[in-house]
């Protein structure tokens, strides 16, 4: 269990089963949702995806714990307050990360966007300094984006800001659509960016039942007047939190949880 400012792992029952597999120990990086911190938004598409209320930030832990609650919100005011000393924090975090995964023997996995959807790739630079051997050859590096300061590294997200599947992202980022009928005009966008890129899409289904129901032929999301509808294969994305080694092109089907169970926005289908 690794425990940083930014990010942790060994803390979620899903990155728990797939780290048990022993290849990969996976790290969360967990901010205030949406507006919640009160210096800004986290979460640009949250209020046209209608996902807010329901958002899995109010599941687990913390849902009980204001302290939690609070932790998140103070770290999400130091994004807001000085990026490039957040940059800075989140490169220490995730060194000592990949220190503690080298002494593990396992690889590195990182989600940055565990409660949040932040554009990582696009004006988020940082600083790495790069220690060789004999210190008065130390220099700093200057990187692009944070994945490309770590190439070791896996990261992943989900995400509703679908214009960011037509990026030319880093091959170590993988990139999951979140899927929300809570307006058909997000609805119909996602649906079409999924078709033209190829992504994987994320549905949140009410139970497994709603899950199987569309298995295995795949269900007809989107609207038939674009002509954007996504015919795919449904996977059970609960069984991990692995998404960068699912096949290319499926339904990531996953369960509600949480206050999610009762969502009506039309963020859970079914
Ligand atoms: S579900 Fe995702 S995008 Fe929506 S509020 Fe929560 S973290 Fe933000």
């Amino acid at each position: 269990m690794y425990r940083g400012t930014l990010i942790r792992s060994g803390g979620n029952a899903k990155t728990i089963k797939g780290d048990k597999a022993g290849e990969y120990e996976t790290a969360i990086m967990y901010l205030a949702p949406a507006a919640q911190s009160g210096m800004g938004n986290v979460c640009p598409m949250a209020a046209t995806a209608g996902c807010e209320m329901g958002c899995l930030s109010k599941a687990g832990r913390a849902a009980i714990f204001n302290s939690i609650v609070n932790a998140r919100i103070a770290k999400t005011r130091r994004y807001f307050s000085n990026r490039a000393a957040f940059m800075a924090e989140l490169v220490k975090d995730i060194e000592a990360f990949v220190r503690y995964c080298e002494r593990k023997g396992v690889k590195p996995a990182v989600r940055l966007n565990g409660t949040s959807d932040i554009q990582w790739e696009v004006a988020h630079p940082c600083v790495r300094y790069i220690k060789p051997k004999h210190p008065q050859q130390e220099r700093e590096a200057h990187y692009a984006s944070i994945f490309h300061a770590f190439p070791e590294v896996q990261f992943y997200d989900y995400t509703k800001v679908y214009k960011r599947a037509y990026r030319s992202l880093p091959a170590n980022y993988s990139l999951t659509l979140s899927y929300s009928e809570a307006n058909f005009a997000y609805r119909d966008a996602v649906v079409k960016t999924a078709v033209e890129t190829g992504a994987n899409i994320a549905v949140v289904y009410r139970n497994k039942a709603t899950r199987n129901n569309v298995m295995p032929s795949g269900d007809a999301f989107g609207n038939i007047e674009t002509g954007f509808r996504l015919y795919r294969e449904v996977i059970d994305g609960d069984e991990t939190d692995m998404r960068f080694s699912d096949p290319r092109g499926v339904i990531v089907g996953l369960y509600a949880k949480g206050p999610a169970k009762r969502d009506t926005s039309g963020f859970v289908v079914g």
